[in-house]
């Protein structure tokens, strides 16, 4: 017999807060999502997990179920690839030397990029990028974009990226990433269990994120694919739904939230079906008990 449902469980299983670069607070992001009528959240922002105390501590004020998570920045065959990695003991000595190496990176890209900005004769100051990334761990070109906004260079994120930051830009710089084989690796032996963000968000270009990139990666240990993300258009979805199923890979669905920093990425404008996230868990409660550290639960959300 079927049971009606009365209330869908809405599952959105990755955001940014200001910790990097999303313009909420943890704190914020988690109340911001149980008045979005979301039931289980996932922090995930970028190579850090300094937001983590504090979104748990909220979700269990507010009463909404919180996964830990990090958005890592690896590379593989030369294309960068965006890592979810779920449920990790954050103190694996590996995975902290590894996020470490990625956030040196990322302060050292600044300087570059604002030297390549003078080269077309617009002048930013360190300090003013730092200061507008406040709290963040993870200092990002969308706190360069702020900055450009604050001298009126350009009008938005979006401009900065468009025409100055983002890659072909004239201001466009590296930086360090992790290698995505090892990272998968790390995040196991951490406890944690791995998904791969947005793997077709250039629409043209998959990069070794191909049907067999994909089969060696499960092979690896990797978990699931996040499908559902606005990068993604409906043709794209379907396709890489389909290769999830063939892989038997989870399939996720998620906003990829960023407060007013990312226009498009409301909170749960995509989701996850409650049977994935079941097997997620299922599988990040396998990981954790062979590794045999000390992960973080879920915050349950039984207020
Ligand atoms: P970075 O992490 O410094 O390499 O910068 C990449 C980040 O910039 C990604 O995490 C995106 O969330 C963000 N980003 C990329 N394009 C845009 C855009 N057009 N508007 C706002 N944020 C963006
Ligand atoms: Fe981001
Ligand atoms: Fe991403
Ligand atoms: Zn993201």
């Amino acid at each position: 017999m079927r049971v009606a449902r009365v209330h869908a469980v809405r599952i959105d299983l990755h955001t940014h807060s200001d910790r990097s670069d999303g313009t909420d607070t943890p704190a914020e992001l988690v109340r911001n999502a149980h008045a979005a009528g979301i039931d289980v959240l996932a922090i995930t922002d970028h190579d850090t997990t300094v937001g983590w105390d504090e979104a748990a501590r909220t979700a269990e004020q507010v009463g909404i179920r919180l996964v830990r998570g990090i958005e890592v920045s690896t590379r593989f065959s030369g294309h960068g690839v965006h890592l979810l990695a779920y449920l990790p003991d954050p103190s694996h000595p590996e995975l902290v030397a590894e996020l470490d190496r990625v956030l040196e990176g990322r302060d050292n890209r600044l300087p570059a990029i604002l030297a390549r900005l003078r080269e077309v004769d617009i002048h930013l100051a360190a300090e003013d990028v730092r200061r507008l990334a406040g709290d963040a761990a993870a200092l990002g070109r969308p706190h360069v974009a702020d900055a450009l906004v604050e001298a009126r260079v350009v009008r938005s994120r979006d401009q900065a990226f468009a025409e100055l930051l983002g890659p072909g830009g004239p201001a466009y710089v590296d930086r360090y990433a992790a290698d995505l084989v090892r990272m998968i690796h790390t995040v196991r032996d951490a406890g944690g269990v791995t998904v791969i963000a947005h793997p077709w968000a250039s629409r043209h270009e998959h990069g070794a994120l191909d049907g067999e990139g994909l089969e060696r990666l499960r092979a690896l240990g990797l978990a699931g694919l996040e499908v559902d993300h606005e990068d993604h258009d409906r043709p794209t979805r379907e396709r890489l739904r389909g290769l999830a199923g063939d892989l038997d890979l989870v399939v996720t669905g998620s906003s990829d939230y960023h407060g007013v920093g990312k226009q498009g990425h409301d909170l749960g404008c995509n989701t996850t079906e409650p049977e994935h996230l079941e097997r997620l868990l299922e599988l990040a409660a396998r990981a954790s008990e062979r590794s045999g550290r000390e992960t973080p639960p879920v915050v349950s959300g039984a207020a």
